[in-house]
């Protein structure tokens, strides 16, 4: 039996690369020394963990289907990234990554919401009142289909002109996910009465 909505919890879904760590020179980040924290984001991580914010990563790494890189070495950064995480406080619950290649046409590859429903269905979380945080349009479009709130960073893939030519309209637009967190805090106070009511539930 599902979980009544009002247990389960919201959670913040964060892209990897051009939100947590500066984009990719060549496509792919295939070593830890590729990898570089956007400055301000292990204290913006830090911040929403001590809030008590549920943090999950949901990334696209098809380098590995491509076989640009191997599972093991994704993997690596993984590890690496987390153990970062933890030494600066903070904490994320979980982390999906499609190592699939596009030719693959499988349900988790953004924009497609497969990650989001399997965290959902993983880990309790509503949807429909959790956020995604992303540089691209796969990251608004996925989270729009999922009927999460969206936020488009300009860390990564577009710079505020081009994120205005985009066909999709992301929620809120920031520099950065340390820009981003004073909006989240405020969007996971809202109560869940802003909610549709459960129907044939008395109010
Ligand atoms: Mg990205
Ligand atoms: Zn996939």
């Amino acid at each position: 039996m599902p979980k009544a909505n009002r247990c389960k919890k919201r959670a913040v879904f964060l892209d990897r690369d051009g939100v947590i760590n500066l984009p990719p020179k060549h496509r792919f980040i295939r070593h830890w020394d590729e990898f570089r924290f956007i400055p301000g984001t292990l204290a913006a991580i830090r911040r929403m963990t001590v809030r008590k914010i549920a943090l999950v990563i949901i990334s696209n790494q098809s380098g590995v289907g491509r076989r640009i890189m191997s599972r093991a070495r994704l993997e690596e950064i993984h590890r690496r990234m987390m153990a970062a995480v933890r030494r600066h406080g903070g904490k994320i619950l979980a982390a999906y990554y499609c190592t699939h290649h596009p030719d693959r046409r499988c349900g988790c590859r953004k924009p497609k919401t497969g990650m989001l429903t399997k965290a959902a269905r993983e880990h309790g979380i509503d949807l429909n009142r959790s956020i995604v945080v992303g540089d691209r349009e796969t990251d608004i479009l996925m989270a729009h289909a999922a009927g999460c709130r969206s936020a488009l960073v300009l860390s990564g893939k577009h710079d505020r002109k081009s994120a205005s030519r985009l066909a999709v309209r992301p929620d809120k637009i920031f520099p950065d996910l340390s820009r981003t967190v004073p909006w989240i805090l405020k969007e996971m106070q809202k109560k869940p009465s802003a909610a549709i009511p459960t129907p044939g539930r008395p109010a």
